[in-house]
């Protein structure tokens, strides 16, 4: 076991979901300043990619669980936690039309605005793109979608508006449809 002399502070835990009953969901321990991270893109919790064809070989109980986790990519491949039964904390956002956390440049989580301790954390879902992912969506928020899909980032009026906060990767121009 490695010996360290810090730890990145504790920005966000898990608890019930307030706007979601019956799910779990991320919550802000601390107020967080606009623009700062919650959470690194370079912790040791690691994201993997699964061809389709090895999916296919796994038990249905392991499928049931990455179905409801992973991001299936342009090339029919899932990215998912490296491993399921130690899934860090950041992949349970929820998802939110009108969300306060976003990724920056590099594709860390950072604060799209000013949140208070205790506020319930959201991403938008529209902001990665996975070629089969669609959810019906009734966060409240004014400009609610109703229907959220993993091709939403390929609109150009969604595009316009979300670049900036969007996975880094969707951020290049070869996707603009
Ligand atoms: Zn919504």
């Amino acid at each position: 076991m490695k010996k360290v002399k810090t730890i990145p502070r504790l920005m966000f835990e898990i608890r019930p979901s307030k706007a979601l009953p019956g799910e779990v969901a991320t919550f802000a321990v601390r107020n967080i300043k606009k623009g700062a991270i919650i959470a690194d893109i370079d912790s040791p919790e690691e994201a993997v990619i699964l061809p389709r064809r090895y999916f296919k070989k796994l038990d249905k109980i392991t499928q049931k669980k990455i179905n409801s986790f992973a991001v299936l990519d342009e090339d029919a491949e899932y990215c998912l936690p490296a491993d399921l039964n130690n899934i860090g904390t950041s992949w349970y956002f929820n998802h939110s039309c009108s969300p306060n956390v976003a990724y920056d440049k590099r594709g860390n989580y950072v604060a799209a605005r000013n949140i208070k301790k205790d506020e319930e954390l959201f991403l938008d879902y529209g902001w990665m793109f996975d070629q089969k992912f669609k959810m019906k969506c009734a966060c409240g928020a004014p400009n609610c979608r109703g229907l959220v899909t993993g091709q939403d980032s390929l609109n150009s009026e969604f595009r316009k508006k979300n670049l900036e906060r969007m996975w880094p990767e969707l951020r290049k121009s070869s996707l603009k449809k």
